[in-house]
């Protein structure tokens, strides 16, 4: 072997070969007692595999020149590998973003109640699509029709998958081959790929965009309809907002031009509030109760925004419309679960209850007074014994609901010893997973979007961590 003075790379190589050669086998490895008890709890095969996961990740550790690990440490790897393999990926996560209806993170938390009955719901059967008065076959929608109904004003209402597929249905069924209008301010992208345009063409409805960026009049629209439109629709713009010298119609100015027409006026409200934002100190959230008395003939929106239910999408308007968009054959391609089903229910009960407030962790979240996190925030220093400050701050709704709208809030600042990477990368990657907001050189906790029964477990893994 010729030995290369300059990048000495016959020596790494010598050296690779040997890390090699004297890798263990994979019998070798099974027969060893620590790995032979791990198939008391699982599979052989699922065994051999994270053996085998773990020799591949090892041999190319030592073709970067990482030394072969102890036979010991390579026990301990596997063991550990197989045990994790065994988890379950998806988890829950503290959200400390301050954050309230984050996407990533799965948006709004569920009410207790809400949980229970999902809960209870899965475990067994449900009296899903069977009447129980009649024992004849029923619809699993009345659960949670006539609820809608009383909540909205509205004739009647459909619930599917999520908020996007209610989009493309409602087109699908009713303007598939016309023209809908829309303004040319409204043809969004919401994010995740739903886009106006895209789902237009995929309903096989066409676009017409009208006006400009910023500025849309009534006239626009009324200009361009012809025999071939079907129908208006309104979309609200959900995750960000033009300012400055804009102009756009509101859907009780839209509802008389349908009418006049014989056009549909369809309104995409995204998050589809149900209570009055602004008594919060935020921008008013176009709420459904207003598009439906406003005369809009359908409205859609998500559940698991400002609505704070499970992921759902809720059509609600005129009966004879829901009734056609029921039987499209898109409408069983996207049909919801009893599961959601159930935790919907609950959650609209909530509202009708008038607990909406208290019970709703997002309502709970948005209505929790400065001074209330303040306290909190305060309680959390004082547990980390100096290693944290309380600040000021902001957070925010988001999820595509109320642009631009952030509360104000107080955080907890914690400055760590290392790099405040390397605590956000630990608070992620451990159980339970913390997830929180980094800016500079701090981290950045917001009490707001934590949930109480959270904040032990918070609180240990900051300390655990700061203190090693
Ligand atoms: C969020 C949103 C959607 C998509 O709703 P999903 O429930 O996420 O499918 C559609 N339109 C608007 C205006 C939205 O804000």
């Amino acid at each position: 072997m010729l030995f290369d003075r300059f990048t000495g790379i016959c020596y790494i190589s010598f050296a690779m070969d040997k890390s090699l050669r004297n890798l263990p086998s994979v019998d070798k490895i099974l027969s060893d007692k620590r790995i032979h008890c791990l198939e008391e709890d699982y599979s052989h095969d699922f065994v051999l595999q994270g053996v085998r996961q773990h020799l591949e990740e090892v041999r190319r550790h030592i073709a970067k020149g990482v030394p072969l690990p102890s036979f010991d440490q390579m026990v301990e790897s596997i063991s550990t590998l197989v045990n994790s393999l065994a988890q379950p990926n998806l988890r829950p996560v503290i959200n400390a973003t301050g954050v309230i209806l984050h996407t990533n993170l799965g948006r709004a938390p569920l009410s207790r109640e809400a949980t229970v009955a999902m809960e209870e719901c899965s475990r067994g059967y449900t009296n899903l699509e069977i009447d129980l008065d009649s024992g004849k076959r029923g619809s699993r929608q009345v659960h949670v029709q006539s609820l809608l109904c009383k909540l909205t004003g509205a004739e009647s209402a459909l619930v599917v998958n999520n908020n996007a597929s209610a989009v493309l249905l409602v087109l699908s069924a009713l303007v598939k081959g016309k023209e809908v209008i829309v303004s040319r301010g409204q043809a969004v992208e919401i994010g995740g790929g739903f886009r106006i345009p895209s789902v237009m063409r995929q309903s096989g409805a066409k676009l017409v965009e009208v006006g400009t960026t910023n500025r849309t009049y009534l006239s626009d629209y009324e200009e361009a309809i012809t025999h071939r439109t079907a129908a208006l629709l309104r979309v609200h713009s959900s995750n960000f907002r033009v300012v400055g010298f804009t102009q756009s119609v509101a859907i009780d100015e839209l509802t008389p031009l349908g009418e006049r027409y014989e056009l549909l006026v369809l309104d995409d409200l995204g998050s589809g509030c149900l209570l009055d934002s602004a008594r919060f100190g935020l921008e008013p959230e176009p709420m459904v109760q207003q598009s439906i008395a406003a005369g809009a003939d359908l409205a859609m929106f998500s559940a698991d925004k400002l609505l704070g239910g499970p992921q759902a999408g809720i059509i609600v308007g005129q009966g004879s419309l829901i009734a056609k968009i029921q039987r499209h054959p898109l409408a069983r391609a996207v049909r919801i679960d009893k599961v959601r089903l159930a935790g919907l229910a609950v959650t609209l009960l909530h509202y009708l209850k008038s607990e909406a407030e208290t019970k709703i962790p997002v309502w709970r979240m948005i209505s929790a007074s400065v001074e209330e996190i303040e306290e909190r925030a305060q309680r959390w220093c004082d547990l980390l014994y100096g290693a944290a400050s309380v600040i000021e701050g902001e957070s925010v709704v988001g999820g595509g609901s109320l642009p631009g709208g952030t509360i104000p809030t107080r955080l907890v600042a914690i400055k760590g010893r290392g790099s405040v990477k390397d605590l956000a990368d630990k608070l992620r990657c451990e159980l339970p997973v913390v997830i929180g907001r980094t800016e500079k050189n701090l981290l950045l906790l917001d009490p707001r979007t934590v949930l109480p029964e959270e904040e032990e477990a918070l609180l240990n893994r900051l300390r655990n961590i700061l203190n090693n």
